[in-house]
């Protein structure tokens, strides 16, 4: 899957595609394609990187990806590359999370209310943006931020719809000098774990009044914190969970900072599940279907045939150890900032803060 993004991608861009041009990819493929096609969407000239290319079109001409309107779509946006290793992973995470979320959301046009450039993230200096969202576009960030060790990597979105309240506009940063010591196959697994705070798992939770329960944030770590979602909660009962005796169903992360308790999944309880804090190095990390129900209770529409078989006994109490083995830990990885929320033609209908 990586070999052939990355193929597709290049090869795509050496046809050099113009406005209005022949270019029909197999209706099998405009599903992945589209979210590079649509970024392009006026002239584009041949033989320019694609962040500069993405940074000069503006709107108009063909659209092939309105082909098929109906599929959940995800843009990337490459702001700063990383390897050509890390791009495909990054692609690859995007095609993973489109197999699981289904269904169209409404499209927001940015046209005539822009979004203001370095205005989405912390620290993300993307250009203005005045196009169409059909569903999720995400800015990528790759680049030196605070120097070796701090933060890895963050993400999160900050425009929501009005309407169903789920993510318009989002991006994720990593810390190129974080990245070396990190494995491609762990890397798969963090640019997966990452798209889903984009998505909102974690991040929309907190701001929840119906889906989060007893927040250990601002000053109560230790509470009991659960998500209650009975989409999510189902599915962790057929994991296993019939037998936990910790807590309400699903814990949540009711032991670390902000960016990260009431965010994910709880460390201690799901493991190695791909969305708990803590990403264990060298093993497999399950996008389980806890995680894709989730966002079932969420608004969206989601097939949970592609998530990862994760099973558990989680019948000891909530343990407050850290897991062994190799880890990479998430500190902080969920964009706290303030998040807009916009009609579909992208006028901002409140600001909410969230520090
Ligand atoms: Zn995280």
């Amino acid at each position: 899957m990586i070999r052939w993004g990355v193929e597709h991608y290049r090869g795509f861009m050496a046809e050099g595609l113009k406005c209005g041009s022949l270019f029909a990819p197999p209706q099998s493929l405009i599903k992945r394609i589209r979210r590079i096609i649509k970024p392009l969407k006026k002239c584009v000239p041949v033989g320019i990187t694609l962040s500069s290319l993405l940074l000069s079109c503006g709107d108009g001409g063909t659209d092939p990806g309105s082909i098929d309107d109906t599929d959940f779509s995800i843009e990337l946006v490459f702001i700063n590359h990383g390897t050509p290793s890390q791009d495909s992973a990054l692609i690859a995470a995007a095609d993973r999370w489109m197999d699981i979320v289904q269904g169209d959301l409404s499209d927001v046009d940015f046209s005539s209310t822009p979004v203001p450039a370095n205005t989405c993230g912390e620290g993300v200096q993307h250009p203005e943006f005045s196009g169409v969202v059909d569903d999720l576009q995400i800015f990528i960030d790759i680049r030196p931020l605070d120097g070796p060790g701090g933060t890895l990597g963050q993400a999160g979105f900050c425009q929501i719809r009005s309407i169903s309240r789920l993510p318009v506009l989002g991006f994720i940063s990593f810390d190129s000098e974080d990245l070396g010591p990190i494995e491609l196959a762990d890397f798969g697994a963090l640019t997966l774990h990452e798209m889903g705070h984009v998505l909102g798992v974690g991040t929309l939770w907190p701001d929840s009044d119906t889906l989060l329960v007893n927040p250990s944030l601002p000053s109560s770590p230790g509470a009991d914190t659960h998500f209650i979602g009975a989409a999510a909660v189902a599915a962790f009962d057929a994991a296993g969970g019939t037998a936990y005796t910790g807590g309400e169903k699903v814990p949540v992360e009711n032991m670390l900072e902000e960016g990260s308790a009431d965010s994910h999944w709880r460390e201690s309880v799901l493991e190695n599940e791909l969305m708990t804090p803590v990403l264990q190095s060298g093993v497999a990390n399950p996008l389980s279907a806890i995680t894709t129900e989730s966002l079932a209770d969420l608004g969206y529409i989601v097939d949970s045939s592609g998530a990862d078989s994760f099973t558990g006994t989680f019948s000891a109490p909530a343990r407050l150890t850290a897991p062994g083995g190799r880890i990479i830990h998430l500190g902080n990885d969920t964009y706290r900032g303030p998040v807009e929320v916009v009609d579909d033609s992208g006028r901002v209908t409140q600001t909410i803060l969230r520090r």
